[in-house]
């Protein structure tokens, strides 16, 4: 009775000290996420993601097999800034554990280690459809965000698995050291794109902008989440005609047709981009990812 007591204790608070071989079982919401955890946790960790790469990370359908995740996990890591609000509380209130909720040792809301844009002056009312009432969420397309979310990983598993901080330590560095040679590959890329002007679908691509230099000269979406209007295809229209903007930037997930119209009235390319890990499988991981993004926009707009 009184080991199983000790037994319930030690599980409430998350300790998996004196057990050598258990590994944290780490959830995150996003594949971008679960690609870092992974290189910063390697096989000291057991990762799962929810979203897949291909899926609008806004819109997840909450599946029971999510909360089984959930209820068995050491650290939920979620984008946070509202981005995961449609699904998010269903799954932590279905999964009833402890360590991950608000306040939990396992709660990771990795917003917090990053700089926001686009926070909103005054109050966002979201009955207006502006799905970024906190500021935007897609921060993890600049890799300056990426390495924040690698140390703040690093951070975490070294507070929850202490015996395992220097292996951590090592993974972060690792990834930091692979990224930063990454970065040296796509130079010319990020000079090719700098200044021209180019149209998002989604404000998605603004942390991307803000890395890459490229100017977004229009949305086809007038407010965030909101599908595109009549008279804000119009307006897009013309802010191509007068920048000589070449491409459409959007998601697979969106609805291309009207990416399309545009096109058709402007001679705009239209370039569907995975906006996270596994959304195209040349994104294999997050590296990837940055790096096929890249490519593709300089290619569309030289
Ligand atoms: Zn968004």
């Amino acid at each position: 009775m009184l080991a199983r007591l000790f037994a319930t204790a030690a599980l409430l608070v998350g300790i998996a000290a004196g057990d050598a071989g258990a590994q944290l079982k780490v959830v995150t919401s996003t594949s971008d996420l679960y690609d870092i955890a992974r290189s910063v946790g390697g096989d000291r960790i057991k990762a799962s993601h929810i979203g897949e790469g291909f899926q609008d990370p806004h819109f997840i359908e909450a599946k029971p097999s999510f909360v089984i995740q959930l209820r068995n996990a050491d650290v939920w890591a979620f984008v946070g800034l509202d981005l995961e609000i449609g699904w998010m509380p269903l799954l932590l209130d279905g999964a009833r554990n402890q360590k991950i909720m608000m306040g939990g040792p396992g709660y990771l809301d990795v917003s917090k280690v990053v700089p926001v844009i686009d926070v909103p002056r005054g109050t966002v009312d979201r009955s207006q459809g502006d799905v970024h009432p906190l500021g935007n969420p897609h921060y993890w397309l600049d890799p300056e965000n990426g390495r924040r979310i690698a140390r703040l990983f690093r951070d975490k598993f070294s507070e929850l698995d202490p015996k395992n901080a220097a292996t951590y330590t090592a993974n972060e560095q690792a990834f930091e050291d692979r990224l930063n040679a990454a970065e040296k590959g796509w130079q010319a890329d990020l000079a090719a794109i700098k200044g021209k002007p180019v149209v998002a679908w989604h404000t998605s691509w603004r942390y991307f902008a803000e890395y890459t230099g490229m100017d977004i000269v229009a949305y086809m979406e007038p407010k965030p989440g909101v599908p595109p209007s009549p008279s804000q295809l119009m307006a897009v229209v013309a802010a191509v005609k007068r920048t000589g903007a070449k491409v459409i930037i959007m998601e697979p997930f969106y609805d291309r047709k009207l990416a399309d119209v545009v096109a058709r009235e402007t001679g705009v390319q239209v370039l569907i981009l995975p906006p996270s890990v596994g959304g195209t499988p040349a994104a294999a991981d997050y590296v990837k990812l940055m790096q096929y993004d890249i490519a593709q926009v300089a290619k569309a707009v030289k």
